[in-house]
């Protein structure tokens, strides 16, 4: 994948957490899960029960990571 920004190469990898990683507008102060039932909080992980998990891509020179969160992991 090219950067955005750079328009060069990035380096492809993944993003890992030990709970659920998760897109929302405004942070969470308690509960640490998205609420999939707002509509606005989008789930980025797969194989949350064991490893959560996303497909990235990491550009060094513009310190950017892309998540692709609907590539298999
Ligand atoms: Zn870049």
């Amino acid at each position: 994948m090219k950067c955005p920004m750079c328009s060069r190469d990035m380096k492809e990898g993944v993003v890992q957490s030990s709970r659920t990683i998760f897109f929302t507008p405004k942070a969470h102060k308690f509960f640490m899960s998205p609420d999939d039932a707002s509509g606005d909080e989008i789930t980025l992980s797969q194989h949350n029960w064991t490893r959560p998990t996303c497909k990235a891509y990491h550009c060094q020179k513009c310190k950017k990571v892309i998540i692709d969160y609907d590539e298999e992991v």
